[in-house]
This record gives structure tokens, C-alpha cells and sequence, in this order.
């Protein structure tokens, strides 16, 4: 006996008991342990940070990163996976910002690092009791009880060797670049962040600025009236820093006469900057505005700021100051002509290609902005924010004529990532990794990874991999990796440290703490001697990127080399697979294959699943401000994990952006779960009043033509799940399975249940009932990895109890094995024509209007080869049965139309066509009556609460006509077996019956049912 099944199934509840169940048998720990020795499958865990709630977006990437390690762990893989906590970097030190109320650096520092860093280590695991709870809850089977965490010392220790090997191979470098930087943060990003944080559609001032060409310099220019050169730009603070302007040397430019005054721009320009009908006193070239003299918009030592020049590369000198200072006109080949005058104002302190500029040209190097982004001096603007000082700068301008025009623009600007600052582009020093040295090996080392979906390997990770630039990874920062780099107070010397062992064993060394902290400030306080001269070495004050500590993991995880030594030769290294969503292809995706390829030179990983984001249901973007946030937690425990674990799997490929929302879950419930479910308590319920117990789970020696059609379906659908779990497509595997249960349920189990039904226990019923426990138990194989709590529940109740001898566990069991001699092409290819011929006659019922449960004569089937013909023949039966018709007649199709003038209904399909008989003589009509009597009766058995086993007394009182019905043989004898009524009596008594009365056609009945005692 099985355990009896309601027919309502409570999912959040029948999850929690599942979720105790595999607890007190440990089945997580037993499907890895049981697996030892055998070829290791590994999932590397992308480490979220626990400073915030999980949401939805996160239960997506866990249920993906499950379903393929669980699939291989019953393919006979052997699948240890360790959990990981990404616990440094940005995001926790602005929480804690947040907490403290602080809004930059100086706060941080006035508050002391030590004491800073502290609460940093505190906040980071400050949801961890949720995350765990989520990550148990939606059964994404992970080792939560050993994980990696990045702010370890032996984490740490790893990440110090890492850069230690980059750096022996003179991969790291310091670098005084231009580089994206944010004010609110007060650190550099590297550029994958940067990619991060683009917003489109970002407004900012477009303005068009007089530059006076110096009296003293006109040349042989046209000088009789006053003359400006004229430069567009979208950021006016970099004015202040302007030290050149550039012009393309071979390129027409013009001199026009507006108001007295000349103007120089490009030819190609006039027309767009609106000068098209100001007259052209002279047509120039390029080269011969080169070195023209003009005054500065703003001479930095009226203000107080400090002017340098560029000396040979990076080094910048002090310049006296000037009072009638003049910059010149230069050269280059980046000058566009597609915006703009075709005259650049530089500023080498605000831009990559200013500051190339600037130290090929030698220009000053002007730069009153400090780290905050705030203008620095005595300017009209200074003390402003940037961004703030834009319209104070060109007030200014205006006021003193040098504005000619200004207007807004809409583009593309870069924002913080983390805080939503808008970026600044400064010159300042950096330590970089000289990933380009490698790019070769990155590109060579993708080529063998597995994409999916595909479209991305040399997509946007290809084409992120072939632009490479050097990876910007210090943050002037305070939690995080600190880098292990000293420097020499005296001789300037750097030294690069790989480990505790290798800095302990330094000459001199002082200001070591036990038990050693390996982070700010304490690694601070940490000096040695010089090798070089003997003077005392300290520590940069830089830490590194997040992104280093978390694409480390590969050997950091495993504190590799100083533990775990085989690590690259046994198996743990390379993982066969990661997931993630879209984003980390410039995020983890990118910081894991940079380090592993300059570490070891091939990738780390062979297979990615690359998911696409997630939208609320109107498909806008989910974020708090807009209070469009699914909780997951509301709807696990509303619908169950599985329900939501099966929507994410197949309601869109991984890749695809997907629309979220409840009514979505609600309906995957409604059409796969609930679906699966009714055939699974259907089974159980039937199976218990036969007492049918299985055996084994050998198919029946007497299979009947409908039994050998589902378990072709189902040999098929293991080939289909297995290959498409195999080539990580969970989705298409998913969608076969719905398929399946589909033609399970509304064609195997409604065409098989009379089998079920009839009293005698023979061949034909046994065959029934081994058939469908068969397809639902390898169905809880199949259904494993996808819903495990499900797949769970159906193999405890049809598995365990009654085969003691079995895995204790779904999970436990091996993934089903297609047995191929069982699937029959032509078979199914018929069965699928029987199904289209009875929705065709179903269609054609419903368009006469009579119900199915009025027998019907003959029904005509438009045929248009032999092979259909012969089709028709082998699945006639199960379509007569289905469409409640006495016979079943094949023409073609065009005769089969044909029969609409001779009183039939028909309805067409492209190949086929279908038509019934509207005239219905009286023996059928009674038949008809008969089959609602039943239908009545069945409904009054079930609201007075009958077991569908138990038998009754039917007393019935009608008309003559009702009468006739209940005393034929026949048709009395169908109603009694029907209903398991022992007798049918006229005359409903008083008491102790269930009555209702009804209207059958003409003709009205009183029924009444009563359990039959004993
Ligand atoms: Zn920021
Ligand atoms: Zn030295």
C-alpha cells in the first residue's frame, strides 16, 4: 500500500517535510560521499556578498547552478561543491558608510581604520542566517558548512602569491594614468567596472567656447579685428585645465566675421555649428593654424592653482608663474570632424588622450580638481562639485563674452557601479596588471570554453577580451586585500611580498601583531630594512580590487600552494562548470580567466551558463525606489521552491532577459505541478483499492498498443533530458518533460481509465497500472535535478515504501538510462495523428453543440495517404472512445467536406478534416440521459464524501422516459457498474439519502445516493 495522496497538494508543506527529511539522512552528503572515486564533476560558486537580503535575481543564478552538479552527481560524478562569501571590497565599505552616516574618506579616517574595518568584518555576514535559509529553502545543495571567505588570512595569503607570481614576471606595474574615478568613493575603477555603470540618455551642457588668439601671434593671419578660435565641449569644469587646442593639420578651415569679430573653426563644421551664412573672410589649412598663441580662458595663477609641464614621459615640473601666459595651438591625428568645430580643447589632467598628448607635446598640465571631485583654488566655481560647477563656469564665460553658444545634450556618461557618482576621468597614479601582455592567451584560452548561450564566447566576451586594456586593480581604499607591496622610504625601491612566511622572514622586521590580522591598518604597521640601503620599507597604501580576491578563487578557495599542492593535477582545477548572470562577463567571468590565464596559462573554467536579467512583469527593471521587488521568501512560501525552481528552468531560455512575476509562478503550478500531481494521487488512489503492488519496475509482459506508445514517449524523453542536460540546456529538457506529462495525463491516463476502472483485476489492467508507476517513477528520476522536492515526494511514496531495497533517496538513485529497443517511431507518429483526429472531432462537437457524453453515430475522418489510412486503423479505438462515437469512417478530404450539405459538421485542418453527424436517433439520445445520469451521480458520490471504492443504493423517481432508462438491462446495468450502485430503486426515501433533483433534456429525475453498509 502506498501512502494515501490528497488530491490538493500543499507544496510549501510537502517541501518542508522533504527538507527534514534530507536533513535527518544527510541525502546532500551522502550524494557526493557515495560518489568517491569517481570522475569529479566542479562547480566553481561565484561568492555573493552576504551585506544585503538575497533576491530574486539570486534565487535564479542558484537553482541554475544547481540542477547541473545535482545531474551529474546521479550520472555517477563524483560533485563536491563549496559554498563562498565575497566579504571585501566597495559594496561593504558603503554599507557601512551608510550606517555611520559618513559621506567620503576624511570621515573614515578621522573615525580610524581599525575601528573602520572592524564593522566592515561584522557587516558582511549581517544576513547570512537569511542567505543560508534561502540558499537550504530552495534546495541549491551547496557545502555552506566549510566555505570560502575572501577576508581570511589563508585567502588572503593566496591572493599575495598570485600577485607576487604577476609581479616576478614583471606583470605589475605602477602607472600614472588617466583613469575613470569616482568623487563619492574616492578610488579609481578598472574598466570592466566601468562597463558596469553606463547610463544612457544622460544629459549634459553642449557649449561652444571662444578661445582669443593672442595679438602678439596673428601671423600672417587676418588680425584687424579681434579672433577666437572656437572649441566645443560637454564637460565645461575641464575648462579651467584646458593648457591646448588641437586642429587636424590637413584638414580646410575657415575664418568667419560675425559681429565684428572673426571666428576660426573647420570648413566642414560651419554648416553644422550654425555658420553656414556668416561670410568667410579667409580658407586656411590646419598646419597653418599650428602654434598659433591664444590666452588661457583661465590663468591658473590668478587663481592659485599650480601649473606643470610634462618632462620627457610621465614626471611633471613646477612652472613659475605667468601673468601673461599664452598656450598654443597643436597638431593631432584624433581630431574628428563628425562633431564639434574641428577644434579639441584639451585638458591632459581630464582625459586618456589629453594626457597622451601632453606628455608627447610637453603641454602644461593643469588640474584644480581634488579627489571629491570638488574645484579646488579661488575661482568664482571653487568649492563646488563638478558636475554642480558646470553652469557657474559658463556663467562666467558668458559674462565675459567667451561663451558663443550653449545647449544640452543626451549621451551615454559612465556612473559608479556601486554608488551612482558620476565618474570622472583623472591623470593619477594607479597599479596595474598588464593583462595585455597576456591577450593572446586570454583570447586562445576562450576559445575553449563552452558558452551558453553561445552567441556570447565571441560576442561580448570575445570582444571584451580582443579590446583588453591593462586591469587598473588598486583602490585607494581601506577593506580589502591589502596590497603586498612595500616601498622603501629612502632609495623608492618596491618589493612585492608572496606570503606570511616570506614577509616574517624579511631583514629587520618590525611591527608584526599576533595573532597576525593580514588587513589595514595592521599590515601598515609592518616594516623591514631595504635590501638596497638599508633604510626601513613600508607598506603602499593601496588595497586591491574585489574582483582580484574573488576571481582567485580558483586557488585561493584552497589556500593553493602553501595547502592542497596537487590542486592543479587532481581534478579540483579547472571547473567544468559556473553561472552567472550576463553582467559578470566583464565582472567574475573576466577577473577569473585574467588570473588564471597570467597565473598558469589556461582558463579555469570549461563550461558557463550565462543568464540573462531579471525584469518585473511589465518589464521594467526591479529596484526598491520603485517598490517593484519580488521577495523570494513571499513566493516559496506561497507556491513552493519547486514551482519557482520550474518557471525559471523553462518559462525562457537561460540567456534570455526574462519578465518576472507571481501570476506566472501561479500558473506554472496550475499547468506542470498540479497537473503531474493529479496523475500522481489518481495512481495511488486507484493502485491502493486494486492493492497493486509493484514488483519491480519491469515494464508489462502484455503491453497494450497505448501502454507501448508511453513507454516509447518515455524512453524517448530520457534520450532528449539527458542530451540536453548534458549540453546545459535545462530549459529545452524542462519543456520536454511538461511535454510529456501533458500527453501523459490528457491522453495515456484519460484513454486508460476505464482499465483502471473495470472490476476484474486481469492482464490488461495490470499492464495499466506497471505502465504508469513506471512513467512516474523514472519521472521523479528526471524531475530530480529540476523540482527536487516533487521528484522527491513521488519516489518516497512509490519508491521507498513499498521496495525497501532501494536508494533511500531520489537523489541517491542514478539518472534513468533510455532503453532504445522500446522506442517505436511510427507508433508514436500515430498516436499523435489520433490526437489531432480527436481534437478535430472534438472541435466539430462543439460547433454542432452536443456534448461528448451524447453518443454519436459516425464520425468521418479526411485521410490523405495509405499511410494515414493505416494510421486511422491501429488508433481508431482509442478516437471513437475519446470522441463517444459509434464508428469511424475514412475518405478523402475533399469528399469528407463534402458531407457539410448532408446535414454533418465538419471542421478542417491544413492536411485534415473532421465531420460528425448532427442527427441523433432515439437509442442513442437514452444512451445520452444514461452517461448524465452517471455523470450526476458520480458528483452527489463525491460531495457526500463516498470513497471512490465504496458501493452504494441508487433511488431514483422520474418520468416514464427516466424510468424506461434506469429498468433496461443495458443501460441500467452501465448506470449500476459506473456508479457502484449494488441496486437502482424507485421511490427516494425521507431520510438517510443524499438527493438533487435535475433536468435532463425534456425530462426531469430525483436522485438519490446512500453508502451500502457491510
Ligand atoms: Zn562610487
Ligand atoms: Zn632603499
Amino acid at each position: 500500500m502506498f501512502r494515501p495522496v490528497s488530491s490538493k497538494a500543499n507544496f510549501p508543506q510537502i517541501e518542508e517535510n522533504i527538507l527534514s527529511l534530507w536533513k535527518d539522512k544527510s541525502v546532500f552528503e551522502q550524494s557526493v560521499d557515495r560518489r568517491q572515486g569517481a570522475p569529479r564533476f566542479v562547480l566553481y560558486e561565484g561568492p555573493p556578498t552576504a551585506n544585503g537580503s538575497p533576491g530574486i535575481h539570486h534565487v535564479l543564478s542558484r537553482v541554475f547552478k544547481d540542477i547541473i552538479p545535482r545531474y551529474k552527481a546521479m550520472k555517477g560524478y563524483y560533485t563536491p561543491r563549496i559554498a563562498g562569501w565575497d566579504t571585501h571590497g566597495l559594496p561593504v565599505e558603503l554599507e557601512v558608510e551608510k550606517e555611520l552616516g559618513f559621506s567620503g574618506k576624511a570621515q573614515i579616517e578621522e573615525y580610524g581604520v581599525a575601528r573602520f574595518n572592524e564593522r566592515c568584518r561584522e557587516s558582511v555576514f549581517g544576513y547570512l542566517k537569511e542567505w543560508e535559509a534561502l540558499t537550504e529553502r530552495i534546495a541549491f545543495w551547496i557545502d555552506l558548512k566549510h566555505p570560502y571567505i575572501t577576508m581570511e588570512n589563508n585567502y588572503i595569503e593566496t591572493g599575495w602569491w598570485a600577485i607576487k607570481q604577476m609581479w616576478d614576471k614583471g606583470l605589475v606595474y605602477q602607472g600614472y594614468k588617466v583613469t575613470p574615478h569616482c568623487p563619492r568613493c574616492g578610488t579609481s575603477l578598472s574598466s570592466h567596472e566601468v562597463a558596469l555603470g553606463y547610463q544612457d540618455d544622460v544629459e549634459d551642457p553642449s557649449v561652444y567656447i571662444k578661445f582669443r588668439v593672442s595679438e602678439k601671434s596673428s601671423g600672417n593671419l587676418p588680425m584687424d579685428k579681434p579672433a577666437y578660435l572656437l572649441a566645443w565641449t560637454t564637460t565645461p569644469w575641464t575648462l579651467p585645465g584646458n593648457t591646448a587646442l588641437a586642429v587636424a593639420a590637413d584638414a580646410e578651415y575657415v575664418i568667419v566675421e560675425v559681429e565684428n569679430e572673426y571666428l576660426i573653426l573647420a570648413s566642414a563644421r560651419q554648416e553644422a555649428v550654425g555658420l553656414g551664412e556668416a561670410p568667410v573672410v579667409a580658407k586656411i589649412k590646419g598646419s597653418d593654424l599650428q602654434d598659433l598663441a591664444y590666452e588661457p580662458l583661465f590663468n591658473p595663477h590668478s587663481f592659485g592653482v599650480e601649473r606643470q609641464r610634462f618632462q620627457g614621459n610621465s614626471e611633471l615640473q613646477p612652472q613659475e608663474a605667468d601673468k601673461k601666459l599664452t598656450y598654443r595651438v597643436i597638431a593631432g591625428d584624433f581630431v574628428s570632424m563628425e562633431d564639434g568645430t574641428g577644434i579639441v580643447h584639451m585638458a591632459p589632467a581630464y582625459g586618456e588622450v589629453d594626457y597622451e598628448t601632453g606628455k608627447d607635446k610637453g603641454l602644461d598640465f593643469v588640474h584644480p580638481v581634488d579627489l571629491q571631485g570638488v574645484i579646488t583654488g579661488t575661482y568664482p566655481f571653487s568649492g563646488k562639485f563638478v558636475k554642480d560647477a558646470d553652469p557657474l563656469v559658463l556663467k562666467d564665460l558668458a559674462e565675459r563674452g567667451l561663451l558663443f553658444r550653449s545647449e544640452k545634450v543626451r549621451h551615454t556618461y559612465p556612473f559608479c557601479w556601486r554608488c551612482e557618482a558620476p565618474l570622472l576621468y583623472y591623470a593619477k597614479q594607479t597599479w596595474y596588471i598588464r593583462t595585455t601582455a597576456v591577450k593572446e592567451s586570454l583570447i586562445a584560452g576562450n576559445a575553449e570554453i563552452n558558452w551558453y548561450p553561445e552567441h556570447i564566447k565571441y560576442g561580448r566576451f570575445g570582444d571584451w577580451l580582443e579590446n583588453n586594456v591593462d586591469w587598473a586593480f588598486s583602490r585607494e581604499r581601506y577593506w580589502g586585500t591589502p596590497l603586498p607591496v612595500w616601498q622603501c622610504e629612502s632609495c623608492g625601491s618596491y618589493e612585492c611580498i608572496g606570503g606570511v612566511e616570506d614577509l616574517k622572514g624579511r631583514v629587520g622586521i618590525a611591527g608584526l601583531k599576533e595573532p597576525l590580522d593580514l588587513h589595514r591598518p595592521f599590515v601598515d604597521e609592518i616594516t623591514f630594512t631595504c635590501s638596497r640601503c638599508g633604510a626601513k620599507m613600508r607598506r603602499v597604501p593601496e588595497v586591491i580590487d574585489c574582483w582580484f580576491d574573488s576571481g582567485a578563487m580558483p586557488v585561493a578557495q584552497h589556500h593553493y600552494p602553501f595547502e592542497n599542492g596537487s590542486l592543479l593535477e587532481d581534478g579540483r582545477f579547472p571547473a567544468d562548470y559556473i553561472c552567472e548572470a550576463l553582467d559578470q562577463t566583464r565582472g567574475w567571468f573576466y577577473s577569473l580567466h585574467a588570473i588564471s590565464t597570467l597565473l598558469f596559462e589556461r582558463p579555469c573554467f570549461k563550461n558557463v551558463i550565462c543568464l540573462g536579467h531579471i525584469l518585473d512583469a511589465e518589464g521594467e527593471k526591479m529596484s526598491k525606489a520603485k517598490g517593484n521587488v519580488v521577495e523570494p521568501m513571499v513566493v516559496i512560501n506561497k507556491y513552493g521552491a519547486d514551482a519557482l525552481r520550474w518557471y525559471f528552468f523553462t518559462a525562457a531560455p537561460a540567456g534570455n532577459v526574462r519578465r518576472f512575476s507571481e501570476a506566472i509562478v501561479a500558473d506554472v503550478t496550475r499547468r506542470f505541478l498540479l497537473t503531474l500531481w493529479n496523475v500522481y494521487s489518481f495512481l495511488v488512489t486507484y493502485a491502493n483499492i486494486d492493492r497493486f503492488t509493484p514488483s519491480s519496475e519491469e515494464v508489462s509482459p502484455e503491453p497494450s498498443e497505448l501502454d507501448r506508445w508511453i513507454i516509447s514517449e518515455l524512453n524517448q524523453l530520457i534520450v532528449d533530458v539527458d542530451s540536453a542536460l548534458d549540453g546545459y540546456n535545462p530549459t529545452e529538457a524542462g519543456r520536454k518533460i511538461e511535454g510529456f506529462v501533458d500527453e501523459l495525463s490528457n491522453w495515456y491516463v484519460r484513454r486508460s481509465r476505464r482499465r483502471f476502472w473495470k472490476s476484474e483485476n486481469d492482464a490488461d489492467k495490470l499492464s495499466a497500472y506497471t505502465t504508469l508507476y513506471h512513467c512516474l517513477v523514472t519521472l521523479s528520476k528526471l524531475l530530480a535535478p529540476f523540482t527536487p522536492f516533487l521528484a522527491e515526494e513521488l519516489y518516497q511514496n512509490l519508491v521507498c515504501s513499498v521496495l525497501p531495497e532501494s536508494p533511500e533517496s531520489v537523489h541517491l538513485a542514478d539518472f534513468p538510462v533510455a532503453d532504445e529497443s522500446k522506442i517505436d517511431q511510427r507508433l508514436m507518429d500515430d498516436m499523435r495523428l489520433a490526437m489531432r483526429w480527436s481534437s478535430l472531432g472534438r472541435a466539430a462537437r462543439s460547433k454542432a453543440g452536443i456534448r461528448v457524453r451524447q453518443p454519436l453515430q459516425t464520425n468521418y475522418v479526411g485521410v490523405s495517404s495509405k499511410r494515414e489510412k493505416e494510421a486511422l486503423e491501429r488508433v481508431k479505438p482509442l478516437v471513437m472512445d475519446e470522441l463517444n462515437v459509434k464508428e469511424i469512417r475514412t475518405d478523402s478530404i475533399n469528399k469528407v467536406a463534402a458531407l457539410e450539405q448532408k446535414g454533418y459538421v465538419v471542421v478542417s485542418e491544413a492536411t485534415t478534416n473532421s465531420a460528425i453527424q448532427v442527427f441523433i436517433p432515439d437509442d442513442l439520445k437514452k444512451e445520452g440521459t444514461a452517461r448524465e445520469i452517471v455523470h450526476r451521480l458520480q458528483t452527489m458520490r463525491r460531495s457526500a464524501g463516498f470513497d471512490i471504492a465504496d458501493h452504494i443504493i441508487t433511488y431514483y423517481q422520474g418520468d416514464n422516459y427516466m424510468k424506461g432508462i434506469m429498468e433496461d438491462r443495458d443501460l441500467g446495468g452501465y448506470i449500476k457498474q459506473e456508479t457502484l450502485s449494488r441496486q437502482l430503486v424507485e421511490g427516494v426515501p425521507q431520510e438517510g439519502v443524499s438527493t438533487e433533483s435535475y433536468k435532463l433534456g425534456d425530462h426531469d429525475i430525483l436522485l438519490g445516493v446512500k453508502k451500502e453498509v457491510g
